[in-house]
């Protein structure tokens, strides 16, 4: 991957970032959400690999590209329902959780009934911890982050039928960088993009 280029990205969103649900705090009073990555294909096989990911209702696709970190609308889970013969659990998967997640054709649909609403799309999700469940993801809004390959933010729709699958690059474990304290769920990073300083695996990562 091209570092430099990605860094840069990162480094121009700094300044953007407020304080979140998982935040670090700073002597400097900054705060840093974590930073997750993930390998998303689409369905036509195309690969997009991309970092400092987030979830966006939609309608607010274009905070990616202008206020990519913004607190009350940056989101790290998907809203996900299961099935049951008694009625509809629905969850904030949040993405330390995640493993990978399998769009499922819609024949091969987990349950009979479809949560009201619409919106959702069959899916297999993989977890951290090994288990594996079927259920639906919500698929309106966006993801998004700075694309790998090209180097600039990237806008992702969920649309059904749009993505084939979506692979953290993570096991649940994190990094953390002892200079700036940003936390990263990248098994991909071995440096802070930031500062360069070399990476601390922490929780067994
Ligand atoms: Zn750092």
């Amino acid at each position: 991957m091209n570092r430099n280029i990605l860094a840069a990205c990162l480094l121009a969103t700094i300044v953007l970032i407020p304080a979140g649900a998982q935040t670090v705090s700073f002597p400097d009073d900054i705060t840093y959400d974590p930073y997750f990555s993930a390998d998303i294909r689409d369905g036509a096989g195309n690969l997009f690999r991309v970092h400092n990911l987030s979830y966006r209702l939609p309608g607010e696709e274009a905070d990616f590209f202008i206020a990519p970190n913004r607190e009350d609308r940056a989101k790290y889970y998907f809203w996900v329902t299961r099935g049951s013969d008694a009625g509809l659990a629905t969850y904030a998967l949040d993405f330390r959780k995640i493993q990978a997640i399998r769009f499922l054709p819609e024949d091969d649909s987990p349950e009979d009934i479809l949560p009201d609403g619409g919106g959702y799309a069959p899916s297999e999700f993989t977890l951290t911890d090994g288990s594996v469940f079927t259920g639906w993801l919500k698929t309106e809004g966006f993801l998004g982050g700075v694309d790998e390959e090209f180097g600039v933010r990237v806008s992702l729709n969920l649309a059904y039928g749009t993505l084939s699958t979506i692979d953290f690059r993570h096991t649940g474990t994190y990094s953390r960088c002892p200079f700036c304290g940003a936390l990263f769920y990248d098994t991909g990073l071995e440096a802070c993009p930031f500062d360069t300083t070399p990476l601390l695996p922490q929780n067994g990562g």
